[in-house]
């Protein structure tokens, strides 16, 4: 098995290549060729299963070409639980866009909001935050998601271990219904399959 049958542009087979990656991960293969053709996915991973890569190649290639974002707009939003996890995304989307002239931030609490808000000035392809943070982002008018295309939930079971779940629904309202979603969980229990329900569309599932 090889990245190159997975439907990868060239850019980012040779930005796979630079990172040493030489076999796609059980997710990369289910996942990468299902979000090309922008289906809806729920897959079910452990983190070290580079679920990382998994949406993070297809969502830079979707997003390459198109319109430079408006100012305080972002393309694509990925939401994580944790400043960390916020921080590692970020920094991985900023490794695989890095041919695609892909425009990465984060968003996070604990640090201050004003280079947050500068950041986005400008609009982003792609930015990675935790829930708080986003919804003060949003209340300052730093951020628009009319432009929305993408919508990532990663770790989707800690944000509701943490009780983050009713900022995400409440996110959920602020976001055009017309994109696509995928969810990422280490386990899939009946309350991860009941937000699945309220936010995918005909979703492909992955269990790895
Ligand atoms: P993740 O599960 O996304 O946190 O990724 C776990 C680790 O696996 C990261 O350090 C990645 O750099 C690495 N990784 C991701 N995909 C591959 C791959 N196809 N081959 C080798 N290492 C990979």
């Amino acid at each position: 098995m090889s990245f190159a049958i997975l439907g990868l542009c060239d850019e980012l087979l040779q930005t796979v290549a630079e990172q040493g990656y030489t076999t796609p991960s059980q997710i990369q293969t289910e996942a990468i060729p299902v979000v090309l053709n922008q289906r809806d996915v729920m897959a079910v991973a452990h983190t070290g299963t580079g679920k990382t890569a998994g949406f993070t190649l297809p969502m830079v290639q979707l997003l390459s070409g198109g319109d430079s974002p408006q100012p305080c707009t972002v393309r694509a939003l990925v939401i994580t639980p944790t400043r960390e996890l916020a921080a590692q995304v970020a920094e991985s989307v900023q490794t695989y866009g890095s041919m695609m002239n892909i425009r990465t931030g984060a968003a996070f609490g604990g640090v201050r909001i004003e280079p947050q808000i500068a950041k986005l000035q400008a609009g982003l392809d792609v930015l990675v935050a935790t829930p708080g943070r986003l919804l003060d982002l949003y209340n300052q008018q730093a951020v628009s998601f009319d432009a929305l295309k993408i919508l990532v939930l990663d770790e989707a079971d800690r944000m509701l271990d943490l009780g983050f779940i009713d900022d995400i629904r409440h996110i959920q309202t602020l976001l055009p219904a017309k994109r696509q979603t995928l969810m990422f969980s280490a386990t899939f229990s009946e309350e991860i399959k009941s937000l699945a329900g309220g936010m995918l569309h005909d979703p492909v599932l992955i269990e790895v």
